[in-house]
C-alpha cells in the first residue's frame, strides 16, 4: 500500500465536546476545535458522530472464517479431531489468505483494529490483514505432538518458528511477528524451552492457549508433573510480551505470577460458553490485578467476529456467574476490548502522537439512543453502529463501506466446499 495523505476528521465528539483529528504518518498530529483542513488533506466529514479508539481481538484464528457454524454443538476434542483438524489439513495458503481477507472485513465492520493471530500459513495472514490495513499480531501455529510424543522433533519446530518470523518480519509496520505454540499439551517441554529461548533473543511476542479446558490442567499434571503455567514459566515463556488465551483453569497463584509477568489473558467468553469449556475466573483475576483482553477465538467456535457482541457476553457472564450485577461495569468492559490493560496491546490511544485508530460510532442509531455512550456501546451496540473505520490514519470503512467486499465474499464462498469436505 502507498502511504496514507494526511487525514482530517471533522466535527467529531469526543466525551460530548466538537473535536477534529487531524492523523499524519499513522498517528494522531493533533485533536481539538483549532484542528483545520489544509490543502492535500483527505476529510472525513465526522457530522456530529462520536469518536472513539478502536477495538483490539486479543485472541483469534482469522481464517477460520473458512470454517464458520462447522461442526456446531459437538464437544472440544471431537470437534477438533472430527471436523476442524481435518478440514485444516486441505487449506492452502491462499485460502487462508481470502478466509483471513473476509475476516478483516468483518472485523473493520465492527471495529476491530487490530488482532492478535495464530494459524497455519501465518504469512498467508499476515499479508492479508496487511492488504485488507489492518493490525495484527501474527503467529504460525506450532506444534510437534507434546509431552506425550517420544519423537518430538524440536529442530523442525525452531526451524518452523525462525522461518515464519522471518516472513512475518517483511510485511510492513502492520505486522507484527510473533511465535504461536498452541498449547502445553501439543508442544514438547523441550521445544517450549527452546521457543522461550528464541523469544528472549528476538523479542517476538509469544501466544499460546492456556488452561482453557480442566482436563488440560489434569493431563499435564499427569505427562509433566507440572501445571500448564509453571510450564511456561519454567521454559521462560511468561512475560509482558505473552498472550495467553482463555486461561479458564488458572488458580489463584497462577493468576498472580501472570499479573507479575506483565503477561496478558486474552478471555474468550463466547467461545468458552460455546464449547462449555469453562468460564475465566474473572473477579479473582481483577483482585490478583491480572491484566485481561477480549478476543473472540476462530469463527468455528463463536461464530462472528463482532467484539461489541462479545463484549456485552463478558459483563453479563460474569455478573449472572457471580450473582453480582455490580460486577465488570461498562467502563470496564470497554477498558477490556481496547486492551488497555495489556502491556503488549493496550494504552489510552486517544491521544496526540498515538497510533491513528479510531471509530466514528453512528449515534443517531435507535439502540443508541437516548443515554451515555459506553453504556450503550457495551450494552446496547453490535458492531453495525460503527460508521468509520480508520487504522494507521487510512480509512478502511466510510458510510459502512469497504472497497473491495464482494470480491472477498465470492473468493471464500468458492472455497468452501472444497475445504468442509462439501459438509
Ligand atoms: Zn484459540
Amino acid at each position: 500500500m502507498s502511504p496514507a495523505p494526511p487525514l482530517v476528521v471533522v466535527d467529531a465528539r469526543v466525551d460530548g465536546r466538537p473535536t477534529n483529528v487531524r492523523c499524519r504518518d499513522g498517528v494522531i498530529d493533533a485533536m481539538g476545535p483549532e484542528v483545520v483542513v489544509a490543502a492535500g488533506d483527505e476529510v472525513v466529514d465526522a457530522r456530529g458522530m462520536a469518536l472513539v479508539t478502536g477495538l483490539v481481538n486479543a485472541h483469534t484464528h482469522a481464517a477460520m472464517t473458512l470454517l464458520r457454524s462447522f461442526g456446531d454443538d459437538l464437544h472440544l476434542m471431537p470437534w477438533l479431531e472430527e471436523r476442524v483438524w481435518p478440514a485444516e489439513a486441505r487449506l492452502t495458503a491462499d485460502d487462508v489468505y481470502w478466509a483471513t481477507r473476509l475476516a478483516a472485513l468483518e472485523m473493520i465492520r465492527g471495529g476491530t483494529v487490530h488482532f492478535v493471530d495464530m494459524y497455519w500459513h501465518a504469512e498467508a495472514v499476515g499479508r492479508a490483514a496487511a492488504d485488507a490495513g489492518l493490525r495484527t499480531t501474527a503467529s504460525q501455529v506450532l506444534i510437534d505432538g507434546g509431552p506425550g510424543n517420544p519423537g518430538a522433533d524440536t529442530g523442525a519446530l525452531l526451524a518452523t518458528a525462525e522461518a515464519s518470523l522471518e516472513e512475518l518480519g517483511r510485511l510492513g509496520p502492520l505486522v507484527v511477528a510473533s511465535l504461536g505454540p498452541h498449547a502445553v499439551y501439543t508442544v514438547s517441554p523441550r521445544s517450549l524451552e527452546a521457543l522461550g529461548e528464541l523469544a528472549d533473543r528476538t523479542g517476538a511476542p509469544v501466544h499460546i492457549h492456556l488452561s482453557e479446558t480442566e482436563g488440560e490442567n489434569t493431563a499435564s499434571v499427569a505427562a509433566t508433573g507440572a501445571r500448564p503455567t509453571a510450564l511456561l514459566e519454567r521454559h521462560g515463556l511468561l512475560g509482558p510480551r505473552t498472550v495467553v488465551a482463555h486461561g479458564c483453569w488458572l488458580d489463584d497463584d497462577e493468576l498472580a505470577l501472570l499479573a507479575e509477568r506483565g503477561t496478558t489473558v486474552a478471555t474468550n467468553p463466547v467461545s468458552n460458553m460455546k464449547l462449555a469449556a469453562g468460564t475465566f475466573p474473572w473477579t479473582r483475576a481483577r483482585a490478583a490485578g491480572t491484566s485481561v483482553a477480549i478476543g473472540t477465538d476462530g469463527t468455528a467456535s463463536n461464530n462472528a467476529l463482532d467484539l461489541l457482541g462479545d463484549l456485552k457476553v463478558l459483563a453479563l457472564v460474569h455478573k449472572g456467574g457471580s450473582g453480582d450485577p455490580t460486577v465488570l461495569p461498562a467502563e470496564e468492559a470497554w477498558a477490556t476490548a481496547l486492551a488497555a490493560s495489556s502491556p503488549l496491546l493496550g494504552g489510552d490511544r486517544l491521544t496526540p502522537g498515538a497510533p491513528a485508530d479510531l471509530l466514528l460510532i453512528d449515534t443517531e442509531r435507535p439502540e443508541m439512543v437516548p443515554g451515555p455512550l459506553l453504556e450503550n456501546l457495551v450494552y446496547a451496540a453490535n458492531g453495525s453502529v460503527v460508521d468509520t473505520t480508520v487504522v494507521a490514519g487510512r480509512v478502511l470503512m466510510e458510510g459502512r463501506t469497504v472497497a473491495g467486499e464482494a470480491e472477498v465474499i465470492a473468493e471464500v464462498r468458492s472455497r468452501a466446499e472444497r475445504i468442509r469436505g462439501g459438509a
